[in-house]
């Protein structure tokens, strides 16, 4: 087994332990890698940024497969989130519990892509009309750190995370039916179950399906499903009723945690900063 290992990573979590070092948690297309970074805490150690929550670029690690461990050797290309702003480093750190609480989905591939969709938004920033602005495309891009924020935008981007991720773990419902009697939805409101979205009619029947119900309106249930299949474009969607998405992203949020079957501390943090 090679020992010296290479990763593109976006780090999910960083602790302290012993006086000086770090333990950090890496996002890398194979999987969660968790690393000691020895003297990450002095702040003379050039590995000081690059294990902070949130730097992303190219972690070299040495494996010990005797005490079966992890070493930061080295990094290059180190890129931070503005963590001055709150929205965004909040909204980035409950991606990471998210990710963390759940192993990734199993799916890390999956989970990588959409790491770097959320990190790339959330890093080169938004221009005050709400517009995301990507300074170049490819594997070159250049990225300049964020400066302001839009709320609704940001709104958008973790709708759009949250329904991907429910997605790769296999979780969403269709939108449309109900999964019980299989009638239209409609304009009705329906309740989210852990089988999918039960109709009115349906939802008083069976004790399980009053466990953790959350309601969608027939209006949050069309930005979801908008979202998710691909109709309304994060990037680009104008800015409309804003309190109506909050509302969703609100719910979506609690499914979230519900999901990831724990407590997503972070969640309070987020809605805070989200004034939801
Ligand atoms: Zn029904």
């Amino acid at each position: 087994m090679r020992r010296n290992k290479h990763y593109k990573a976006i780090v999910l979590s960083s602790r302290s332990f012993g006086e000086h070092n770090r333990y950090i948690s890496l996002l890398t297309q194979e999987g969660i890698i968790d690393a000691a970074v020895y003297g990450a805490r002095k702040p003379s150690s050039r590995f000081a940024p690059a294990s902070q929550i949130g730097a992303a670029g190219d972690y070299y690690l040495y494996y010990n497969p005797v005490k079966d461990n992890y070493k930061l050797t080295d990094t290059a290309g180190t890129k931070l989130l503005a963590s001055s702003v709150l929205p965004v480093s909040a909204s980035f750190i409950f991606f990471s519990e998210l990710v963390l609480s759940t192993h990734a989905a199993g799916q890390p591939k999956e989970v990588w892509k959409l790491a770097i969709w959320l990190w790339r938004r959330l890093f080169i920033g938004l221009e005050e009309d709400g517009t995301f602005v990507a300074k170049s495309g490819g594997a070159d891009i250049t990225l300049s750190p964020i400066k302001t924020y839009n709320l609704h935008r940001l709104t958008m981007f973790l709708l759009y995370t949250a329904l991907h991720y429910m997605e790769i773990m296999g979780l969403l419902p269709d939108w449309q039916t109900c999964s019980h009697c299989t009638k239209s939805l409609a304009k009705q409101p329906a309740i989210w179950t852990e089988t999918g979205l039960l109709c009115p009619a349906c939802s008083g029947t069976s004790a399980e399906y009053t466990h953790g119900r959350i309601t969608l309106t027939a209006a949050q249930r069309t930005i979801l499903s908008d979202i998710a299949e691909g109709r309304q474009n994060p990037d680009t969607h104008p800015l409309s009723s804003p309190d109506l998405y909050s509302a969703t992203l609100n719910l979506l949020l609690e499914k979230t945690e519900r999901i990831a079957e724990r407590r997503i501390k972070s969640l309070i943090f987020l809605r805070q900063c989200l004034s939801l």
